[in-house]
């Protein structure tokens, strides 16, 4: 069953998500070559700290972490370490959450350490415009299946594939609600119908290989099978009686990319 939020509940949304998009938007100046992703996790657990508010990530299932940092071919839930340090032209995903008055908060960023290739940042901002893809299709009497088409088609029209093992979700009460949205698909398939009062976590991940993602040793850290590189980005969005609104606005660098 998908949760439609009370107005009340919107205003405690709307203020965790501007809360953790204010801390990523700290994260994200910090990463430079040479810094540790161990140092990035200790900025973050202080940084909600400040804020009253309570690492999501940390515990859950037993992750280790308040954030999770994934380097290069690691995809997503990457361990952060004092033994992972950001070399120039690395790419970085960090993935973050909070809970506060008892709604959580969910938020992903990929970003470029230093000078990266040409095909690194087409990457990032193939999956950046995914997102806004993914958004635009957030309306009113919409299917879940429109995100996930919208999404996919602008990752493949790109070269890249959409990781298809992990997905978007609703968020609330629960750090992951349903509905489930996947980052691919065709289009017109169904799914939930989309309505007022619905809070939306969409995280496109795209990589540069087509098969099957593997988990690691460590049992967390998803990377692609042929050490491709990969990004995942991720924005909450409330879908209101106005309309479509972002809830973890975030000012990206100016270059964008668009999907075909
Ligand atoms: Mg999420």
């Amino acid at each position: 069953m998908i949760a439609v939020k009370t107005s009340g509940e919107m205003a405690v949304l709307r203020e965790n998500g501007a809360t953790l998009a204010a801390i990523v938007q700290r994260l994200r100046s910090k990463i430079k070559p040479g810094i540790s992703t161990a140092y990035l996790d200790n900025i973050a657990a202080e940084l909600i700290r400040e804020q009253g508010a309570i690492a999501a990530f940390k515990g859950y299932r037993d992750f280790p972490a308040t954030i999770c940092a994934s380097i290069n071919e690691e995809i997503v839930h990457g361990i952060p370490s004092t033994k992972r340090v950001l070399r120039d032209g690395d790419i970085i995903s960090i993935d973050i959450g909070l809970i506060r008055n008892g709604f959580y908060a969910d938020m992903a960023i990929t970003v470029p350490v230093g000078e990266v290739s040409l095909q690194a940042r087409k990457l990032i901002l193939i999956t950046q415009a995914a997102l806004s893809r993914g958004i635009n299709q957030v309306k009113i009497g919409n299917r879940v299946s429109d995100i996930s088409h919208a999404i996919g088609r602008c990752i493949e029209g790109a070269g890249f594939y959409p990781v298809k093992e992990y997905a978007g979700h609703g968020i609330g009460r629960e750090l992951h609600e349903d509905p489930s949205i996947p980052n691919y698909g065709l289009p017109n398939q169904g799914g939930a119908m989309l309505r007022a009062g619905m809070v939306l976590a969409l995280e496109p991940m795209a990589k540069t290989d087509s098969l099957p993602v593997r988990v690691m040793p460590d049992g967390w850290t998803v990377v692609t099978a042929t050490r491709g590189l990969a990004a995942h980005c991720e924005h909450m969005v409330a879908l209101t009686e106005d309309g479509v609104e972002v809830l973890t606005k975030i000012k990206f660098p100016k270059e964008t990319s668009e999907c075909k």
